[in-house]
């Protein structure tokens, strides 16, 4: 990572970015997507998953303040007639997409975006929005981050985690997360119901400020954003990874969603990004799924602006205090600086 960061770091001095604008369409009809979860920063001893963290405030203005001098946003109608060839690009094209539906892309990321006119889309999970529960990772976080013993020991997963500091809580939770990828959804919920109940459930007893922090949007929040530019697309019911469920599962998750955000904000939803996103997260039928279920466009969580098909778009990861010069260096290009 330090590498390259120091190479961005070179290529921001000698100026690359800039030619790099000006030539683009010589290079490349690629749409580089930009991916965010949350924006702002976590409060000390945070409870939930730090990692899902994209920008603080400050590097969200600073990086939407380049987009829109540099970069021409898409809205999703856009890009889904470009991949359909039947819309142009304009120079130097980027789409901006958010994840899960954490209540900071209302409340931070928007006025930002709509300041500047940036359309983006929000990818949301419909069993979080406008509810009071947490999504399942973020419960999970909040486990290992409160749960008082000494270890944590999952026969299923064949994991015994130490606890002891803040470090090998976290650690704890990511090695879990891991590992619950690679199981049949059935497995995944049996195994969290029997962690919770051999340790005991610290989420329990969460207080309401707590609570607050992993919040979700509401659907209000939702139209308005929709009303003022905004995209919204789908991100499953319940965020699990869509490959370890069964076929009427995946149909369940995957039209679930696509009806019941229509159904509330009374538009068509023609984007998806699977949840999770990475290559062994949405099989062949997962993208069959998605195609009857009548999207026009899917996209992965694998870091790059490959594009197998159009359903299954990569997307640029941003990371929380990454070197500025790193993000543009990833925009320009991304095939150098994508790990
Ligand atoms: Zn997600």
């Amino acid at each position: 990572m330090r590498k390259l960061h120091l190479a961005a770091e070179v290529f921001a001095k000698l100026g690359f970015h800039r030619i790099l604008a000006a030539y683009s369409g010589m290079f490349s009809k690629k749409v580089p997507v930009l991916t965010y979860h949350r924006v702002g920063l976590p409060v000390a001893d945070y409870p939930f998953d730090k990692g899902l963290y994209s920008a603080t405030i400050e590097e969200f203005t600073t990086q939407m303040n380049y987009i829109k001098a540099n970069y021409s946003p898409l809205t999703m109608t856009q890009m889904i007639a470009y991949i359909n060839g039947e819309f142009t690009l304009p120079k130097n094209p980027i789409l901006i997409t958010f994840d899960d539906g954490f209540e900071d892309n209302y409340r931070l990321a928007f006025p930002i975006l709509k300041a500047r006119g940036i359309p983006a889309t929000f990818f949301v999970t419909t069993d979080f929005i406008g509810s009071n529960e947490t999504l399942w990772y973020e419960r999970l976080a909040y486990f290992f981050n409160r749960v008082e013993v000494a270890r944590v020991k999952i026969d299923a997963l064949s994991l015994d985690l130490p606890i002891r500091g803040k470090r090998s809580r976290t650690k704890a939770y990511l090695k879990t997360v891991e590992r619950l990828k690679l199981v049949k959804n059935k497995e995944r919920l049996a195994i969290l119901v029997g962690i919770y109940e051999e340790y005991g459930d610290p989420y329990v007893y969460i207080s309401q400020d707590e609570l607050e922090l992993s919040k979700s949007m509401s659907w209000e929040q939702l139209k308005e954003m929709l009303a003022n530019g905004m995209d919204i697309g789908a991100h499953s019911i319940s965020h699990p990874i869509l490959s370890m469920l069964d076929e009427s599962e995946i149909e369940h998750e995957i039209v679930g969603c696509k009806k019941l955000i229509e159904l509330q904000l009374g538009c068509n939803i023609d984007s998806i990004a699977y949840p999770v996103g990475q290559h062994e997260s949405y099989s062949p039928e997962v993208i069959e799924q998605t195609v009857n279920a009548g999207y026009k466009i899917g996209f992965s969580f694998v870091d790059g602006v490959g594009c197998p098909s159009k359903y299954s778009i990569e997307r640029l990861h941003v990371d929380i205090h990454a070197p500025f010069s790193l993000f543009k260096s990833k925009i320009a290009f991304p095939r150098l600086f994508c790990e």
